[in-house]
C-alpha cells in the first residue's frame, strides 16, 4: 500500500499539480502530495530543489503558477481560479530558520502579539501564554528580551509564538539549522513532542536526511522541483525507486556500482559481481549495495575488488570506511576500529547479492 492509499479521511493537506515558475525558472514542477491529519510530512532534497518555494506556497506567501492547495478539503491556493487565502487566514503557522523574534518585545510580548492580532481576549491570551511557556519549558524567560537569551531559547520562543493561536498546520523551514549538533538532536525530539501535543499536521523542510528519517510519517524527496519519490520513510529507505533516492537517503547512503553484461554475469572491473539473471533484459545496469553489505578483506566464494583507502569514521562500534575505485566512491562497514594510510590499496568484498538493480537511466528494475 502506498502512503497515498492510506488516506481514508479528507486529507489535511492536498497538493495537486502544483507548479511555480519564476520567469524562465520552474522552481516547483507539477507536485502532487496528500497527507492525512496528524501527519509529519518532511520535504527533503538538495539545495535549490524547490523545498522552500513549496513551503512558502503552503504558507500563502507565494501564489502558485498552476495547480492548487487544499487544507482540510478547502482550497486555499489555486493557480487557475486565482484563489489565494491570505497567510493569516489559512490556519497555518510558519517557523523559519532565522527566528525573527521582535527584538523590542519581551518573550511574553512576542508570544502575545499573534494572539492579539487574532482577536483573543486579554484573559484568554494570558491563559494561553502561560500554557505555551510551560509546554516549551521557558517560563523563566518570560520577561527577557530576545537579545538576552540563547539561540536555542530563541528557537523555542519562535515555536511558542507560532503554536500560540493553535494552528491546524505547522510549517517549519529548516528550524534547527542554526543550532549546534547536540541541541539539534534535543530539539528534534522536542519538535516531535510539540507536533504530537498540538495535534497539528506538520510540514518540515530540511537538507538533513537524518532529520527527515527520524521525524517523518511521510517523506517527499524533491529533485529539480519535482517529487522524485513520496512515501513513508522506511519505504523510501528500503525500496528507493531511483538511484537519486538510493544515494540521497540512508546513513551512509547506498553504493551504486555500474556493471555491464558479460555472458551470464554482470561484471565490474573484470570481476563477476552478480548473475545477469537478476535483470536479464539489461546490458548495462547499476547495482545497489548497502554499506553493511561491503567490507574490507576477502571472504571465501564472494567477489572482491581492489580499492584505494580514503578515510574512515567510527560509528557505533564499527568503522564506516570510504574507498575509491577509480572515480567511484564506495562505503564499506568494518567491525571495530579500522584505519589505514590514505592511498593504501585494500580489498573490498561484496558480502551479499545487490539489494536492487537500476537501469542506465537510474530507474529501479527489480522488486
Ligand atoms: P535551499 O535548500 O538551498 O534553501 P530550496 O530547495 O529551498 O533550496 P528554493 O529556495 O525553493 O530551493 O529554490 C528553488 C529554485 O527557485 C532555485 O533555483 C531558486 O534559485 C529559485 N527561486 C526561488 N525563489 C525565487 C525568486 N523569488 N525568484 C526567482 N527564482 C527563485
Amino acid at each position: 500500500m502506498t502512503a497515498q492509499d492510506q488516506i481514508t479521511t479528507t486529507p489535511a493537506i492536498a497538493i495537486e499539480h502544483l507548479t511555480k515558475r519564476f520567469s524562465e525558472n520552474t522552481a516547483v514542477d507539477d507536485v502532487n502530495i496528500s497527507v492525512p491529519p496528524g501527519s509529519f510530512l518532511v520535504l527533503v532534497g538538495p539545495s535549490g530543489c524547490g523545498k522552500s518555494t513549496l513551503l512558502r506556497m503552503l504558507a500563502g506567501l507565494e501564489p502558485p503558477s498552476e495547480g492548487q492547495i487544499s487544507f482540510g478539503g478547502k482550497i486555499v491556493s489555486s493557480g487557475a481560479s486565482g484563489v489565494q487565502t491570505n497567510a493569516a487566514a489559512r490556519d497555518a503557522g510558519l517557523v523559519f530558520q532565522s527566528y525573527a523574534l521582535w527584538p523590542h518585545k519581551t518573550v511574553e510580548g512576542n508570544i502575545d502579539w499573534p494572539l492579539k492580532v487574532a482577536g483573543w481576549s486579554k484573559q484568554k491570551r494570558a491563559e494561553r501564554i502561560n500554557e505555551v511557556l510551560k509546554f516549551l519549558g521557558i517560563e523563566a524567560l518570560r520577561d527577557r528580551y530576545p537579545a538576552e537569551i540563547s539561540g536555542g531559547q530563541q528557537q523555542r520562543v519562535a515555536i511558542a509564538r507560532t503554536i500560540g493561536p493553535r494552528p491546524g498546520i505547522l510549517l517549519l523551514d529548516e528550524p534547527l539549522s542554526n543550532l549546534d549538533a547536540k541541541l539539534r538532536v534535543d530539539m528534534r525530539s522536542e519538535l516531535m513532542r510539540i507536533h504530537r501535543g498540538t495535534n497539528a499536521t506538520s510540514v518540515y523542510v530540511t537538507h538533513d536526511q537524518v532529520e527527515a528519517m527520524t521525524m517523518a510519517t511521510h517523506v517527499a524527496v524533491l529533485r529539480e522541483g519535482r517529487v522524485e519519490q513520496f512515501g513513508p520513510p522506511d519505504e523510501l529507505l528500503l525500496k528507493p525507486q531511483t538511484t537519486f533516492v538510493a544515494t540521497f537517503l540512508g546513513t551512509p547512503a547506498g553504493n551504486l556500482v555500474p556493471v555491464s553484461r558479460s555472458e551470464d554475469a554482470f561484471v565490474f572491473n573484470g570481476i563477476n559481481l552478480a548473475p545477469n539473471a537478476i535483470a536479464p533484459d539489461l546490458d548495462t545496469a547499476q547495482l545497489l549495495y548497502r554499506a553493511q553489505d561491503i567490507t574490507v578483506g576477502t571472504r571465501e566464494g564472494r567477489p572482491t575488488v581492489k580499492a584505494t583507502y580514503a578515510e574512515s569514521a567510527p560509528i557505533a562500534g564499527q568503522s564506516m570506511v570510504t574507498c575509491l575505485i577509480g572515480d567511484l566512491r564506495v562505503t564499506a562497514i568494518v567491525d571495530g576500529f579500522f584505519r589505514a594510510e590514505p592511498g593504501t590499496e585494500i580489498d573490498l568484498c561484496f558480502l551479499r547479492d545487490p539489494d536492487a538493480v537500476f537501469d542506465a537511466d537510474g530507474r529501479r528494475v527489480t522488486q
